[in-house]
């Protein structure tokens, strides 16, 4: 890597895998909340960060590690604040499906993974996203593999559970599962990684379940995130019980009606907007619902690829921002998105993102926005003093202004060449420290064998 100053070139796998105190320093530190800092420097201990400056005001001390990392932009780590990891071996296979079909290919295909597969796959995600340097992840998963796979690649993030239960008289069996699954991990949470609940979307749960696993929610502490306002076939589900989903439930029995004015107010009348609430999508969110959100102060995620992809419609993110609703952005599934690319979802969802505030402003999205979104704002989303120390360091040409450099490190593919999560180093010279290699050729291999499924599949 360059170096800065004129310094000494030391690189980064000479250095010890930790120190107690380290000081990085950057061509440009860019906190987010506060001014971008040229010939800036960052300094941890342990899993915080205790100082954040211009390199020449920093007080010396002979304890500290020194990392020059040269001509670099370092930023906090992204936030991704909605996917699902699990489901990353499935990219390209669902293509061309419309949504109904391809949600029913998402089920079956599921069906086919081995839990090996399965938790593959979230660390593949991982492992991807790292890349980018995405430190958090908001992950939403029926299963717990996303849950162990953020523990073992040491990243940050909630792993949501999902539920599923469109007949309300299947209500109670379905949060006696919820409270068994909960209970069987909460005692594995740790200080980076903890569990939430995901009641799945309007036409996959019932208003009984959606009451029931909000009020367990709130009296068990626990965050929660729900798909709402995403399809048109939602919204006529939601507002007179009609259309392709309702003819799918009636199909299996389940009667349907009109639940309340739109899918927004569905949620506020089963007591499921909150503080502890992320709300995915959002597309289809008027003005009295985006005064909703901000009374309840509930979260919201944006995902521009994955809406696009299905060809959705665009969140009324313009409102979002003019109402103060706590905003972040995702990528979804990779079975619905291309890459885990943060900075392009973040400017996707910026309307001005091509002029000059228009970058800080993404990076701002992608950043402290989704670390709001999910609650987290007090120890992630910006390097501030007493903040986790979480970041992310993109190499930018020698010289670089700082708004050079945020458009060169936001360009599309652009890869982290450091990652820092909770004071530990996840990538280190754009490598993860972690040995990925396996986990890369098992996961392809699932991709193989699904990619055959599906053309059987095509065959019959
Ligand atoms: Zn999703």
């Amino acid at each position: 890597m360059p170096t800065a100053g004129g310094r000494a070139k030391k690189t980064m796998s000479d250095r010890p895998a930790r120190a107690w105190s380290t000081a990085y320093h950057a061509a440009w530190v860019y906190p987010v909340a506060g001014e971008p800092i040229a010939d800036g420097t960052l300094i941890i201990e342990a899993d915080r960060i205790v100082w954040v400056g211009p390199r020449a005001a920093r007080r010396l001390s002979a304890s500290v590690r020194e990392v020059e990392l040269g001509s670099v932009l370092l930023t906090p780590g992204l936030v991704n604040a909605h996917t699902h990891l699990d489901l990353t071996v499935l990219r390209g296979l669902l293509d061309g499906e419309r949504f109904f079909e391809w949600i029913r290919s998402v089920v079956a295909a599921r069906d086919l993974l081995s839990p090996q597969e399965t938790l593959d796959s979230a660390l593949l995600g991982i492992v991807e996203g790292l890349q980018g340097g995405v430190t958090t992840y908001a992950d939403t998963a029926p299963g717990a593999e996303g849950f162990q796979a953020m523990k073992a690649l040491g990243v940050r993030g909630v792993a949501y559970l999902e539920l599923f239960g469109p007949d309300p008289v299947l209500c109670e069996q379905a949060m006696e599962g919820l409270r068994a699954r909960v209970g069987a991990l909460r005692l594995d949470e740790t200080p980076l990684v903890r569990l939430g609940v995901s009641p799945h979307a309007p036409y996959s749960v019932s208003d009984a379940l959606y009451a029931a696993v909000a009020a367990y929610a709130r009296a068990e502490r626990l965050p929660l995130a729900t798909h709402i306002g995403e399809s048109d076939a939602e919204s006529q589900l939601v507002t007179d019980g009609g259309g392709a989903f309702a003819k799918f439930l009636n199909g299996r029995g389940i009667a349907t009606t009109m639940r309340a004015r739109t899918p927004i107010t569905m949620l506020e009348q089963n007591g499921v907007l909150g503080p502890n609430a992320l709300l995915i999508h959002c597309i289809r969110c008027d003005d009295d619902d985006v005064a909703a959100i901000v009374r309840h102060d509930a979260g919201v995620v944006t995902c521009p690829y994955s809406n696009r992809y299905f060809g959705h419609g665009v969140a009324p993110v313009a409102a979002f921002v003019a109402a103060g609703v706590r905003l972040g952005v995702g990528s979804d599934s990779m079975a619905s998105n291309r890459r885990m690319d943060l900075l392009a979802e973040a400017c996707a969802a910026m309307p001005s993102s091509d002029a000059r505030d228009g970058w800080r402003e993404c990076w701002k999205l992608a950043t402290v926005g989704g670390a709001n979104a999910l609650g987290l704002g007090d120890l992630i989303g910006t390097l501030e003093e007493g903040k986790q120390a979480d970041f992310a360091a993109y190499s930018v040409p020698a010289g670089s202004t700082i708004d050079e450099a945020l458009r060169f490190a936001s360009s599309e593919g652009a890869r982290a060449q450091l990652v820092v999560i909770g004071g530990s180093e996840r990538v280190r010279d754009g490598r993860a420290t972690a040995d990925t290699s396996a986990i890369v050729a098992r996961a392809s291999a699932a991709t193989a064998r699904i990619r055959e499924w599906r053309a059987l599949a095509r065959a019959t």
